[in-house]
């Protein structure tokens, strides 16, 4: 019998003679995989991503009940889209205490939060006085420095798991951050280097280079170090390169085994930033953009985050993805304040009505914990104690934890 059972009924096609050999990891190029993705009927696209997804998961959609410790939000960077990045004299700048940070995580665990989620800008102590003052006065000369530090703390003080999102970290930084994150997240955006060029979305970001970003990825994966990226959709690139930044995810967790989760995000144009006038990706393109992400990722987690969609997220359930990321039920989404998250229930409810259960994850996924060479191989020893009291058999977070 087909893998892909739900197409034998249809007459074939050359078409699906490419499904076929992209379902069964034949070779073919980029150019050949893009062209089936953009031609093929975007509905019958969707049940095959969905059709994957339910073979794996048929009834669970995770999410991560976590807190925003945004830590500090000065970047030495300047992506076209990003409204997160602040300078020091801005209203909104923030550079939290430890004290500080452990209150939000203090709180968030009232709410019976698991996650927290610690994003600083890049590297804002290679540009920032202000910022070097800061680290200074705490005792250490780098973020990664006082993020290992204040990771410690967190688990000591609320049993929150720290999943951080710094950037473009060095092996170096990334093995500090090992003993104290389950996780570490770094959205690869897009391997194309067209969108440093002028006028486009990065070129003002030298950390956005993919040869820097494939570097964090490729760390990650020598350091055991499960991790969490994903594409920007919308930002100047082209399906080409959505399909070829995909197949380097693949490729690079063929390696290492150390993809936990890729994000499918939706690009939305913000006022203020020099993208403000850029069309968001169509609707359309981004369905098939997730589609893709599912038929060639196999059985890697998707996300789609359901806030930047607020009134139209049910559908990416239609597309293949099997988890709706970081909600927060105490802090906003720092990254995109425009759009708050819905609420837990909502999501819920939204999730139900497609005939899926809603479960809370940790922000390290079920099959590093409840595989035993992952579990092992991947997650530092003295985790472990903090991770086996909030999971149930299964992985995810006891339901009793969080009623
Ligand atoms: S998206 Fe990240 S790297 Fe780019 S400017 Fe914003 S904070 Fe800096």
């Amino acid at each position: 019998m087909n893998k892909f059972s739900t197409l034998n009924h249809q007459k074939f096609f050359p078409e699906q003679e490419t499904l076929h050999k992209i379902c069964d990891e034949k070779y073919l190029e980029v150019e050949e995989i893009s062209r089936f993705i953009e031609n093929y009927n975007t509905i019958d696209l969707l049940k095959i991503a969905s059709s994957l997804r339910n073979k794996n998961n048929p009834k669970t959609i995770t999410y991560s009940r976590k807190v925003f410790i945004n830590l500090i939000n000065l970047c030495k960077d300047s992506c076209s889209y990003c409204t997160y990045k602040k300078e020091p004299t801005d209203a909104g700048s923030v550079m939290l205490k430890p004290s500080q940070a452990l209150s939000i995580a203090e709180a968030g665990k009232k709410l019976k939060c698991t996650e927290a989620l610690i994003v600083t800008g890049e590297r804002p102590e290679l540009k920032y006085g202000e910022a070097k003052k800061w680290l200074h006065e705490m005792g250490h000369r780098t973020v990664s420095d006082f993020i290992a530090d204040l990771g410690e703390k967190i688990l000591q003080k609320t049993g929150l798991l720290p999943h951080t999102n710094a950037g473009s970290l060095t092996k170096k930084e990334m093995s500090m951050l090992k003993s104290t994150n389950v996780s570490l997240g770094m959205m690869l955006e897009n391997s194309s280097e067209k969108l440093l060029q002028v006028g486009k979305a990065h070129e003002k970001a030298p950390s956005k280079n993919p040869k820097v970003r494939i570097k964090s990825l490729v760390s990650a994966g020598e350091l055991k170090i499960p991790i969490t990226t994903g594409l920007l959709i919308g930002i100047g690139e082209n399906l080409v390169d959505v399909i070829r930044s995909i197949l380097l995810i693949k490729e690079l967790n063929g390696k290492y085994g150390h993809i936990q989760e890729v994000i499918i995000q939706n690009f939305s144009p913000k006022p203020g930033t020099t993208m403000e006038n850029f069309n968001p990706p169509s609707d359309i393109y981004f369905l098939k953009c997730i589609a893709a992400a599912r038929i060639l990722l196999k059985n890697i987690n998707i996300q789609v985050p359901p806030n930047l969609s607020p009134q139209t997220y049910s559908r990416y359930l239609d597309s293949g993805i099997n988890d709706w990321g970081g909600i927060s039920p105490l802090t906003p989404d720092y990254v995109n304040p425009e759009y708050p998250w819905p609420t837990i229930k909502d999501v819920r409810r939204v999730t139900g009505m497609k005939g899926f259960a809603l479960r809370a994850r940790l922000p390290i996924y079920p099959e590093f914990i409840k595989k035993p060479y992952n579990y092992n191989y991947f997650v530092a020893d003295n985790l472990k104690k903090y991770i086996e009291t909030l999971i149930d058999d299964t992985g995810l977070v006891k339901e009793e934890y969080i009623q």
